[in-house]
């Protein structure tokens, strides 16, 4: 079995399945990704993106990433 080894936006790690975030445009590991459903603004940051394309803006690139977020990975 082959894998085609990638690389989460966020943390670096390598992955073999990479998903979309909801803050930002990042493509996320599976830690991540739980990482941003635990987060407090993980529902608002879905809702702004259910109304966004409800409004026919496929394009909207999110909320942006949560402060809280953003510092744990920057210190790296
Ligand atoms: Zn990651």
């Amino acid at each position: 079995m082959r894998y085609n080894k990638q690389t989460c936006h966020r943390c670096g790690a390598e992955t073999n399945s990479l998903r979309a975030s909801w803050f930002n445009i990042h493509l996320l590991c599976c830690d991540c990704r739980q990482e941003e459903a635990a987060h407090p603004l993980y529902t608002y940051a879905q809702h702004v993106e259910f109304v966004k394309t409800q409004t026919g803006n496929y394009f909207f690139a999110g909320i942006g990433l949560p402060v809280d977020i953003q510092t744990k990975h920057c210190r790296q």
